[in-house]
C-alpha cells in the first residue's frame, strides 16, 4: 500500500523494517535524505551485478559451531539471532541463513562449551542480527557464564539498536553491562551525523557511564556519507557523544547492494582529506573484509 510497484519487490525479499525514532531523524520530502536512503528498498537491488554475492566475507567457511564464526586469532563471533530493529539495505548478512546458522539460547551450551575449550579465545562478540533484540535477562545470563570461562577478558557487543532505537539503552542493559570482570565494549554503527540527535547521544553517554569503551563503525556509502564532508561531521559527532570512530567498512559486495559501493580510491581520498584536518583519534581505519585473510584488511 503506497509503495511503488518496484519498492515492494525489494521490501518482498528482504523487508522494509525502520523504528518510528530513526524515521524521526530524517527530513521530511527528501527523496535523497540519508537516513531515508539507507532503509528504503529500491529497484536497483535487483540488478545482478558480478563480484555480488550472498555471502561477500565467507562467513560460511568460517563457521566452527552453530552461530559460532572464528575468523581472527583471540577473538569468537557468536551470531545470537537474525533479527533486526532496521533492516539496512546495504547489510552484508542480509542473504545469512539465520534459521539454521544463528546461536539462541538453545545452542547457548554447545558454543559456551566450544570457547571453554579453547584457551586461545580472549575475546567473545555478540553479533547477529542484533544482539539486543534479546532481552536483557537474558543477556544478563549468557555474559556471566561467558565470564565463568576464566581465559576470557573481554566481551564485545556490536549493535546498531543505541543509534536506530535509543529508548534500548535500558536500566537493565546498563546494570548487566556494568557488572563483571569482563573488559565491556560496545561497538555501536552510525553512518551518519544526522543519525546522532540529542536522544542518542543521552543513550550513548549512559552506556559510557558503565565503564564501557564505545566504538564506532561505519560503511561508506553512495548517496549517504561519500564525502569528506559527511565523514567529518560523522567523527565529530561521535567524538562529542564519547564513540571513538573505530572503523569505516569499504562496502561487502552483497547481491542487492551494488548501488551503495563507492570505489576505492575515492574512500581513499576521503580518508587522506579527514587525516589532514582532523585529529588522529577522530580518523577511523578505512578497512576491508577479505575472506580468508587473518585480520580485516587496512586500506588507509
Ligand atoms: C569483523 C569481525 C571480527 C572483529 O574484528 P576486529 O578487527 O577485531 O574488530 C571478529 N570476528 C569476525 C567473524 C568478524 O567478521
Ligand atoms: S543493523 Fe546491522 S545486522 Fe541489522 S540490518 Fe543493519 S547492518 Fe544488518
Amino acid at each position: 500500500m503506497g509503495l511503488p510497484r518496484e519498492v515492494a519487490a525489494a521490501a518482498r525479499d528482504f523487508p522494509m523494517l525502520v523504528p518510528r525514532s530513526y524515521a524521526g531523524r530524517m527530513r521530511h520530502g527528501d527523496a535523497a535524505d540519508p537516513l531515508l536512503r539507507q532503509v528504503l528498498p529500491v529497484d536497483a537491488e535487483h540488478l545482478p551485478l558480478p563480484g555480488f554475492t550472498t555471502d561477500p566475507v565467507g562467513d560460511r567457511q568460517a563457521e566452527s559451531g552453530r552461530g559460532l564464526l572464528h575468523k581472527y586469532h583471540g577473538r569468537v563471533l557468536l551470531v545470537l539471532t537474525g533479527a533486526c530493529a532496521v533492516n539496512c539495505r546495504y547489510c552484508f548478512r542480509r542473504h545469512y541463513p539465520y534459521n539454521t546458522a544463528s546461536a539462541g539460547p538453545k545452542e547457548w551450551k554447545a558454543a559456551l562449551e566450544a570457547i571453554a575449550a579453547d584457551d586461545s579465545v580472549e575475546e567473545v562478540i555478540l553479533s547477529g542480527g542484533d544482539p539486543l533484540m534479546l532481552a536483557d535477562a537474558l543477556l544478563a545470563e549468557l555474559a556471566e557464564a561467558i565470564e565463568q570461562i576464566s581465559h576470557v577478558r573481554r566481551l564485545r557487543i556490536h549493535t546498531r539498536l543505541p543509534i536506530v532505537m535509543p529508548e534500548r539503552v535500558t536500566d537493565q542493559w546498563t546494570q548487566w553491562l556494568a557488572a563483571g570482570r569482563l573488559t565491556k565494549v560496545v561497538v555501536v554503527h552510525a553512518n551518519h551525523a544526522n543519525e546522532l540527535d540529542r536522544q542518542v547521544g543521552s543513550s550513548l553517554a549512559r552506556l559510557r557511564a558503565t565503564g564501557a569503551t564505545l566504538l564506532n563503525q561505519a560503511v561508506l556509502l553512495r548517496g549517504v556519507n561519500d564525502s569528506t564532508a559527511a565523514q567529518r561531521e560523522l567523527c565529530e559527532r561521535l567524538v562529542e557523544q564519547g564513540v571513538t570512530p573505530y572503523y569505516l567498512h569499504q562496502l561487502d559486495r552483497v547481491a542487492g547492494a551494488g548501488h551503495f559501493e563507492v570505489p576505492v580510491p575515492e574512500g581513499l581520498e576521503i580518508i587522506r582529506q579527514l587525516r589532514a584536518t582532523l585529529p588522529g583519534y577522530m580518523v577511523p581505519r578505512y578497512v576491508q573484509e577479505i575472506a580468508g585473510e587473518p585480520n580485516k584488511r587496512v586500506l588507509a
